[in-house]
């Protein structure tokens, strides 16, 4: 014989029970049908119950809905002929659920009992139907109501099954039943005394491994709307992938810790005998499911699943009056078990200061005014602190038979969730070492469980989650070269990029499951009306794992708020220089901020675009180098003037063509008086570990005073013209000496300076062509030789492919 398990949603309506006859027809063996309620029918009943219970009518608009959605299904599954005596039967069980519910509105009150007997309808009546359609359909079926086979009895105040009776009945009634298809209501018994009682929510899978031991069953099969045990909950997992087989063990430890597919007491009894349990998806009968059986794992998996527990609250007993006096634990223990509270986790400190436990967030106000109640004498006398509930919070346990003989696992979930800004309340590990669970943050549940499934269980296939502002040249570039390059870098580096939001400055766009990249363009346009702050918020509340602010702006504004995404551990990679290159506390600060929160602050093309210079002083300082001197060319704008300015040409007419060939800030002036390059200078002896302000670097301007006090653009251009004679002298000059015009920054024995030089044939900076950028890093292991990096430090697509690059160094954080 075989027990079959039909859940809530695979009974939740007509076309999905058509499924389960299509199934079943195919079963050659005798089989125990084992029913849920249709979904959603229970929780109903409960909230008829207690709004009856509060004297509120509207439990009367419940109930038609109930009768109205039972008696369409009877119409939608039999044919006319058989639906009469169906639809009167069903009609007179909905007037003795009235009758019920009338009683608890005129009392005002619901008894445990009365609230059994109101939700065993549930199952009740969708056995019934269920049986009366499948013989319409001319199997051979029957309907056999679960009360008169499981009794139960009371146990320490609980209703628990007792077995030998049990057990006897269903012995007796299966061998002298001969219908190949026992329909039975799955959730409900019947206490000694003949009262409606019910096995727990979730309990229909219960009901069905008690019938799967009494009959000795050759396998008990649990029918649900996912195919089996996953890696993770699939609702919160979207890359949760299905365990072909687990031991009982881990089945019961997921359950335990919140993998509702197996309600936690089903396995005990057909693990007894030895009996399998297969999972299968009634949505997808033909998909394999999981199989849990005493087998242990042979390839020896380590971490087999997680699983998680939300509306979990925190009891903290503690006190100096608990050292070393027997007795507390287990008057904490008693006093929670005596008022029905089920402690789901619990931990000790080992100076016994401090039990601490987690419970359902529903039974906590319960449990603190009872605990209060029972340490009153110690709680008086200050040897105990009175009990005050944390809450908002959840469990989340790794599960698997072979963990405990793997060294590291507990460090790599740790580190993973503090490399996520995941606050760990609590920490347990069984004693059995086949789960290590936490407590944590209700709101940073999806994030731990996407972290943890990405470290354990994805071949390290890591998920970066951008948020974009600013997509003008350098930002469409970059989004142009993140679509080109995914696909190579999830195959090679194992890093899977997603642009989770974006933003110019008049539009914005989100997309949790990421925007794609190949008309952005068009949704932007069409997308909500840009704000900062709003986007900052977005970004936070979405709590993604390993979220990248990046920012393509040359906004202060922006700038301004990145302390706000390094504080929530959100990583900050920008080709904008101002927060690198304002007052040093505010630089510092970032940069301690992002040490603090673990999250990567970037910013690689404030200097030389894409070129390696930062990356690569950050790596002499950190292999132990000092850094003596730097030499640096570090303005394209500049550099371009320069190189083609000649006494063929106007200094004038050569500015001109910068501007409009984009080689210059908008206002050229920025980069004419040398600000530009203080900035990056500054960087550099920053990032060299100088304490500098932007005030402290000299500057030798070129341009006449006159031209460095203009207002405007126009006349800036004119003072230009005027002083051609000027720009010619300077020309002049370095021709007679053989030399080329050079806009140099140097650092050296602490000291920042910026001006024009005239540099001598044979100088590394002599050749420099183009808008290229160069730099000599002359230290203690380069002191003569210098190290150089050169190459083309201005336009879009080199600063895209920087930006991109620091994108990737976090990648590989
Ligand atoms: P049924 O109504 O069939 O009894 P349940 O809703 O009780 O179904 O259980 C199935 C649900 O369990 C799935 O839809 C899924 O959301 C949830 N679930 C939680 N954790 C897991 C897990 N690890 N594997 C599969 N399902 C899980
Ligand atoms: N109908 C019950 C519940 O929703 C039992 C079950 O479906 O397993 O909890
Ligand atoms: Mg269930």
């Amino acid at each position: 014989m075989k027990v079959l398990k039909f859940g809530g949603s695979s009974v939740a309506k007509p076309e999905n029970i058509i499924k389960i006859k299509n199934i079943i027809s195919k079963y050659n063996d005798p089989i125990v049908l084992v029913v849920s309620a249709l979904g959603g029918v229970t929780d109903l009943l409960l909230e008829a119950g207690s709004l009856a219970s509060t004297q509120d009518q509207s439990y009367k608009n419940i109930l038609s809905t109930l009768e109205e959605r039972h008696l369409s299904t009877i119409k939608a599954l039999l044919p006319v002929t058989a639906q009469s005596k169906v639809l009167s039967k069903v009609k007179s069980e909905f007037n003795v659920l009235e009758t019920l519910l009338e009683g608890a509105y005129f009392i005002g009150e619901i008894t445990p009992k009365l609230s059994d007997k109101i939700v065993s309808y549930g199952e009740l009546l969708s056995s019934y139907i269920i049986s009366e359609y499948l013989i319409s359909e001319k199997l051979d079926a029957e309907f056999k109501d679960s009360r008169e086979l499981i009794i139960t009895h009371k146990l320490n105040g609980k209703n628990v099954v007792n077995f030998n009776k049990t057990n006897t009945n269903c012995v007796d009634f299966f061998k002298s039943s001969d219908k190949k298809i026992t329909v039975c209501p799955g959730f409900i018994a019947t206490s000694e005394e003949g009262v409606s009682t019910t096995l727990g929510r979730g309990g229909s899978d219960y009901t069905a491994a008690i019938y799967a031991a009494a009959i000795d069953a050759d396998i008990l099969e649990i029918w649900t709307d996912v195919s089996g045990m996953y890696t993770a909950n699939p609702k919160m997992v979207k890359q949760a992938k299905a365990i072909p087989h687990i031991s009982y063990e881990e089945a019961m430890e997921l359950s335990h810790f919140g993998a509702k597919v197996l309600y936690p007491p089903t396995i005990q009894p057909v693990l007894s005998k030895g009996i399998s349990i297969v999972i299968k998806n009634t949505f997808s009968p033909e998909e394999a499911g999981t199989l849990i059986t005493k087998s242990k794992n042979e390839k020896g998996k380590t971490v087999r699943g997680i699983s998680h527990i939300g509306n979990i609250a925190l009891l903290s007993l503690e006190g100096s009056g608990m050292v070393g006096i027997p007795g507390i634990s287990k008057r904490f223990f008693e006093v929670l078990s005596q008022a029905d509270i089920s402690v789901v986790l619990i931990t000790q400190a080992s100076s016994e200061h401090s039990i601490c436990v987690g419970i359902s967030a529903d039974d906590v106000d319960k449990a603190v005014s009872i605990v209060n109640e029972a340490f009153e004498y110690e709680i008086e006398r200050g040897r105990i602190k009175q009990v005050i509930p944390e809450k908002d919070l959840a469990i989340v346990a790794l599960v698997g038979d072979n963990m405990k003989s793997h060294q590291g696992l507990s460090g790599k979930m740790f580190s993973t969730l503090g490399k996520n800004n995941v606050n760990i309340r609590v920490i347990a590990q069984g004693a059995s070492e086949r789960n290590i669970s936490c407590i944590i943050d209700e709101k940073d549940v999806k994030k731990a469980l996407n972290a943890l499934h990405e470290e354990f269980f994805e071949e390290n296939i890591k998920q970066l989650n951008l948020f974009v502002m600013g997509v003008g040249n350098v930002g469409a570039k970059f989004l142009e070269q993140i679509k080109e390059q995914r696909k190579f870098l999830k195959e090679n580096l194992k890093l899977n990029i997603r642009v989770i939001g974006m933003s110019n400055s008049r539009t914005m766009l989100f997309d949790e499951k990421g925007i794609d990249l190949n008309d952005w363009s068009t949704k932007l346009t069409a997308g909500q009306k840009a704000d900062k702050s709003k986007f900052l918020e977005l970004v936070n509340s979405l709590n993604f794992r390993n979220s990248i602010f990046v920012d393509n702006t040359a906004s202060e504004e922006v700038s301004n708020t990145y302390n706000e995404y390094l504080g929530n551990s959100i990583s900050v990679v920008t080709c904008n220089k101002i927060a690198c290159s304002s007052a040093y506390e505010n630089y510092s600060h970032l940069k301690s901020l992002a040490r603090t929160y673990n999250a990567p602050f970037l910013f690689e093309t404030n200097v030389g675009a894409g070129l390696p210079i930062i990356d690569t002083l950050k790596h002499l300082i950190a292999s132990g180098d000092k850094i003596l001197k730097i030499q640096a060319v570090l303005s394209g704008s500049l550099n371009f003037v320069f190189n083609n300015f000649n006494d063929k040409t106007t200094f004038h007419d050569v500015v001109k063509q910068a501007q409009e060939e984009g080689y210059t800030e908008p206002d050229p002036k920025i980069d004419l008086s040398g600000v530009d390059v203080m900035r990056k200078i500054l960087i550099l002896a920053r990032e060299s570990g100088n304490q500098l302000e932007i005030s402290d670097i000299t500057n030798n301007p070129f341009l006449p005073e006159e031209s460095l006090n203009t207002a405007n653009n126009d006349e800036f251009f004119a003072s230009l013209i005027q002083h051609e004679a000027h720009f010619q002298s300077l020309f002049t000059s370095a021709k007679n000496a053989d030399s080329k015009l050079k806009y140099v920054a140097q650092f050296d024995d602490g000291k920042a300076s910026v001006g024009l030089q005239e540099i001598p044939k044979g100088h590394d900076f002599y050749n420099l062509e183009g808008s290229d950028n160069i730099v000599l890093f002359y230290t203690e292991r380069y002191p003569n030789q210098p190290m150089i990096i050169k190459g083309a430090g201005a336009g879009a697509a080199v600063t895209a492919s920087g930006i991109f690059a620091d994108i990737i160094r976090i990648g590989n954080f």
